[in-house]
């Protein structure tokens, strides 16, 4: 089908408008997560569409955070954003802990061998059984309500252990520029920074023991000076509500946020000035906590190291317009699709996957089999010429992919995935 006429020299998948992609091998013109070419893996994996994950990609850039950030900051990984079980395995093996928002998350995070101490629970809306399983379990609960705390002290009496706590502080300032917000003004997560020094007050008084405090403020976001912003604020309101607090804290969580580039005209984040920022932070921490400062990230860690392949099945014309029809679609990848927090739709990096030594200059959309307008991977986009056969690639498809997808919706199969 394709002919392998000339091999992009250093494996970069470049496009016309979005930042190149440069995770993946390319062998013969052919995209190779793990090194092995996408035609092959199809069949290893038996079906499409798929999600492969590429090991070598998660781990360069965990080496390039690490190379970039100060030594004494901890990463942990926030599970939420990839949950399949092997990709945790991987990561609980090279960061310093893990963040989950649930109690199969925190299955996941334990199945790995992780010392507990190394794992937090966050969410607002934890049942008084997830918060017990928790406690018993030895991790962090990481407090988002008074009622939250008194649930962890009872279960801990009931249990016979101390729980261990964190407070999650919703701040009164917010992300700027960032993509989906989660801290500032009325919010679900965490307690208004106003109230926590009655709820550390409580802490106290119960004698659960305080991991330290979490403050969270956004994702996804782009811009250095945004997030090295957030970080002093989160810094400085972390240290003024643990002054007052005056008792020892294991950590200080100032949440994560980096974000990758997903569309057209969106560039990687520049991470020199947040390093910079942060080896100031965790200079200061040491002196006026004797506590190191944490960051988690989910996205980052993943994103970059996640293709989603799918099938074209047919290729039809409508008033003009080329339409790749595809086996996979919103169900699989709602964040591809444009209905996962986007207020306008943009199109993800997308490329022919068997193609990519082939100018990608036909105008087509990609579109999924369900009976919605919504279903769309690619909307008018360049790409090779593709007939029926050919796999598209949907790539930064590591993170909130599949966990972020109504797979049920039109009750087709669910995608496989693979760590590659
Ligand atoms: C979702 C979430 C994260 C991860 O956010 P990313 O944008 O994927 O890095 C981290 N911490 C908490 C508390 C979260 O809810």
């Amino acid at each position: 089908m394709s002919s392998p006429a000339k091999t992009p020299p250093s494996g970069t998948v470049t496009f016309a408008q979005h930042a190149p992609v440069a995770a993946f091998p390319v062998v013969g013109g052919e995209l190779a997560p793990g090194g092995i070419p996408v035609r092959r893996l199809a069949e290893r994996v038996g079906r499409t569409p798929f999600y492969a994950y590429d090991r070598r990609a998660i781990d360069a850039r965990v080496v390039a955070l690490r190379a970039a950030l100060p030594r004494a900051l901890h990463l942990h990984y926030a599970i939420k954003a990839n949950p399949m079980p092997a990709v945790v395995q991987h990561l609980a093996a090279i960061t310093d802990g893990l963040d989950v928002a649930s109690a199969q998350e925190m299955a996941v995070a334990l199945d790995t061998g992780v010392a507990a101490d190394r794992v937090s629970f966050a969410g607002p809306g934890k049942s008084a059984s997830e918060i017990r399983r928790a406690v018993a379990a030895g991790i962090t609960v990481t407090v988002e309500s008074p009622l939250q705390l008194e649930q962890a002290v009872e279960a801990g009496a009931a249990i016979g252990v101390r729980p261990r706590v964190a407070v999650r502080v919703n701040p009164a300032f917010e992300l700027k520029s960032s993509g989906m917000k989660m801290g500032g003004g009325p919010k679900p997560f965490g307690i208004d920074e106003a109230r926590v020094p009655e709820v550390l007050d409580r802490v106290r008084e119960s004698g659960v023991h305080l991991s330290g405090l979490h403050i969270f403020a956004g994702s996804q976001n782009l811009r250095a000076e945004s997030i090295v912003d957030a970080q002093v604020k989160t810094y400085e309101l972390g240290l003024s509500l643990l002054r007052e607090w005056g008792g020892p804290v294991d950590w200080l969580n100032l949440g994560g946020g980096f974000g990758v580039p997903y569309f057209p005209g969106e560039t990687e984040l520049d991470l020199a000035p947040i390093a910079e920022n942060l080896g100031k932070l965790c200079a200061r921490a040491d002196t006026d906590l004797g506590a190191p400062l944490v960051i988690e990230l989910g996205r980052y860690l993943v994103a970059h190291a996640g293709v989603y392949v799918c099938r074209v099945v047919d290729r039809k014309e409508s008033c003009g317009q080329v339409f790749l029809v595809t086996d996979g679609g919103l169900h699989h990848h709602l964040s591809a699709s444009g209905n996962f927090g986007q207020v306008l739709r943009k199109n993800y990096p997308v490329a022919v996957a068997n193609r990519l030594d082939e100018p990608a200059d036909e105008v087509q959309s990609v579109v999924g089999p369900l009976c919605t307008p919504l279903d769309i991977l690619a909307e008018r986009m360049k790409l090779a010429h593709a007939e029926p056969g050919d796999l598209i690639a949907v790539f930064q498809s590591g993170a909130y992919g599949l966990t972020a997808s109504p797979t049920a919706f039109l009750s087709h199969p669910a995608p496989a995935e693979v760590l590659v």
